[in-house]
């Protein structure tokens, strides 16, 4: 029997990756989405598919699908800073109402329901790395509140779904993923730095730069979800790449791999930018057997190569 597949937010950077390796492991996916940070561009090349439909609706008015529901990936969400800082109220809703809606699809259908959580749930962490039991140090009522607290009540209503209507439902907290697909202009630093490097504009870098992230690319990261998707883990469960680097270094990487004479020069960095950010993934690597297997030259190399290969995008 045919696994059936729905997608929420399925026409985004990620969602687009998981469509396609679906589709690839033999499933039907159905796509959900209302373009409001994502485009059915980058599920063009899978329209032809057999297997494949995109319907577009916004998961806050209602969902309806017809026939069975074997699992559901609920990734619709405003994921950038720069998006969820103009979308405050549509990433309150579609992280509480699409969520409510997307646990009931899977509690009407009984299937398999993973919520794309964040790393961001963690705040501006104390802990370093941060494990699942970290509960997070965020700030509500600042700015970036509306995502943080989303995803938090997001994660709070998938527990009680799981525990009030046994609804086979798991966390997963997504860290800090990059790959194609990624938009130039979407304000995160990857897509920024590789833009600024392709255009040879000055490499704008936020603070001193030794604020560090880590960065996983999207491949590991669609083999990490699938492998929490097929598993009986309720999590939450950290899926990202634990190789740390300062925001300085990830910019001179990218200058270095485009080769691109931009300078490097240093602007203010946001409200509550958190400092430090690194998975703890002990969990994954144990339960899941997963762990990044894509070196960081060879990730970036290949996300530069798909800009340059799309100039209209980088402009
Ligand atoms: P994205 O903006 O590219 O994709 C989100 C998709 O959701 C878009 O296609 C958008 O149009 C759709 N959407 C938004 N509101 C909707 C609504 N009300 N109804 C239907 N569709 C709606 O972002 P992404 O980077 O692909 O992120 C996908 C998910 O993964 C998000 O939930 C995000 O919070 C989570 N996540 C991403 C990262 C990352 O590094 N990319 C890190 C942590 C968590």
């Amino acid at each position: 029997m045919t696994t059936r597949v729905v997608v929420t937010g399925g026409a985004g950077f990620l969602g687009s990756h998981l469509c396609e390796r679906l589709l690839a492991d033999g499933c039907e996916v159905l796509a959900l989405d209302n373009f409001l940070t994502g485009s059915p561009t980058n599920v063009e090349h899978l329209m032809e598919h057999d297997g494949f439909r995109l319907r577009k609706a916004d998961i806050t008015d209602h969902i309806h699908v017809p026939g069975p529901v074997d699992q559901i990936l609920h990734f619709a969400s405003p994921a950038s800073p720069i998006d969820y800082l103009q979308l405050p109220i549509e990433t309150l809703k579609v992280g509480s109402i699409g969520t409510l809606h997307a646990l009931g699809l899977a509690k009407e259908k009984g299937s398999r329901f993973l919520l794309a959580s964040t790393s961001e749930t963690y705040g501006d962490p104390q802990v370093h790395p941060q494990p699942e039991t970290y509960w997070g140090h965020v700030n509500p009522v600042g700015p970036r509140g509306v995502y943080d607290e989303a995803k938090r009540y997001a994660e709070a209503l998938t527990m009680a779904y799981r525990r009030t209507h046994n609804v086979d439902a798991a966390i997963l907290r997504i860290f800090n993923t990059y790959g194609e697909r990624m938009r130039p202009n979407d304000g995160r630093a990857i897509p920024t730095f590789i833009r600024q490097a392709l255009k040879r504009e000055p490499i704008t870098v936020a603070g001193d730069g030794s604020q560090t992230r880590s960065v996983c690319y999207v491949s590991d990261l669609v083999e990490g979800i699938l492998r929490l998707l097929r598993s009986d883990l309720a999590g939450p469960v950290n899926i990202g790449n634990p190789y740390e680097l300062t925001m300085l270094e990830l910019a001179e990487r990218i200058k270095e791999l485009s080769k691109s004479d931009s300078e490097i020069v240093f602007v203010p960095r946001p409200e509550d930018d958190p400092s430090v950010r690194q998975p703890d993934i002990t969990l994954a690597k144990r339960e899941l057997q997963w762990e990044p297997q894509v070196e960081l030259a060879d990730g970036l190399g290949r996300t530069i190569e798909w800009f340059r290969g799309h100039p209209e995008l980088v402009g």
